[in-house]
């Protein structure tokens, strides 16, 4: 089984024992119930990096929505059996007030990239994000740290972050891991219902079919009203946005010279679901 540490004085210790002989340290950060999303992160750093640390901790800042965080699932005997086939080096999986002791006041907040979409619709959640990042980062003394495209837009705060505060640590974002039907793996699809389980796809079908419509000269907004018809009609209660933003700032573009990314965020059985493609 894998080794499992809970306090930063631990970890410490473990990454400097490594470094000391040369090693390269990757962090792989999640929040737990991993799936093959997560594990495609993992074995990435796995073929990359001397030594493979996973964090696993549901941070409750990045929350904004105290119903989501109690539901969020937490599964961390499984997690440890499915890390132990990668097989990383270490989990640190510290407890709440191991990262956020009495008297903790310091919160990082990027601006720009984090403002529109997630940041809009979730108030907080990119501050909560780049604040558990950074102490992560200061915590593993990672040389190199692997997010997924799946959360773009974390992916794009994540390396603004690191760039404005000269943070030594190579971020490495990897491909979106998807169910054979299209479905971005998440932890949150384990809560949709049967039924929705089966429409759920159209989230990923529609905003493919909308790329490959304006690549093909169709308008921006007509293919995303499009794609937004087709989700709603799939049964989805609500699409709280479809956009076409410049890949890297998340602001409005229409330079197709620029690279450029779709966006989507809707909700089915209550359960809310993001994804993104290349344009
Ligand atoms: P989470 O546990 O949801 O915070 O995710 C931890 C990391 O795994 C983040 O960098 C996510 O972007 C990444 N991730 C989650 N789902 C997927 C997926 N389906 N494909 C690739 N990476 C993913």
């Amino acid at each position: 089984m894998t080794l499992i540490v809970r306090t930063v004085k631990d970890l410490r210790q473990h990454v400097r024992a490594w470094k000391a002989k040369g090693e390269t340290v990757g962090v792989v950060p999640t929040m737990g119930a991993l799936h093959e999303g997560h594990l495609s992160l993992a074995r990435r750093a796995r073929s990359e990096c001397d030594r493979v640390i996973t964090t696993i901790f549901v941070n409750p800042k990045q929350f904004n929505n105290a119903d989501d965080l109690k539901k969020y699932p937490r599964t961390e005997e499984a997690d440890a059996a499915l890390l132990a086939t990668v097989p990383v080096d270490l989990i640190f999986a510290p407890l709440p007030e191991e990262v956020y002791p009495e008297g903790f006041m310091t919160t990082v907040s990027v601006g720009g990239v984090s403002e529109p979409l997630e940041g809009r619709m979730r108030p907080g959640h990119f501050d909560g994000v780049a604040t558990v990042v950074s102490k992560l980062f200061g915590m593993t003394m990672a040389d190199y740290g692997y997010f997924g495209q799946k959360d773009w837009q974390q992916l794009q705060v994540v390396l603004r972050l690191v760039s404005d505060l000269n943070i030594p640590i190579t971020i490495v974002g990897c491909e979106t891991i998807r169910e054979a039907d299209g479905l971005a793996m998440s932890s949150r699809n384990v809560r949709l219902t049967e039924a929705g389980r089966t429409r759920a796809p159209v989230l990923f079908s529609a905003i493919t079919t909308a790329a490959d419509d304006i690549r093909a000269g169709q308008s921006d907004r007509m293919a995303i009203r499009e794609a937004a018809e087709k989700i709603r009609a799939a049964g989805f209660e609500r699409v709280e946005y479809i956009e076409l933003r410049d890949a890297e700032t998340l602001m409005p573009s229409d330079d197709p010279r620029r690279p450029r990314r779709m966006l989507a965020a809707a909700w089915l059985d209550g359960v809310r679901l993001i994804d993104n493609i290349p344009v």
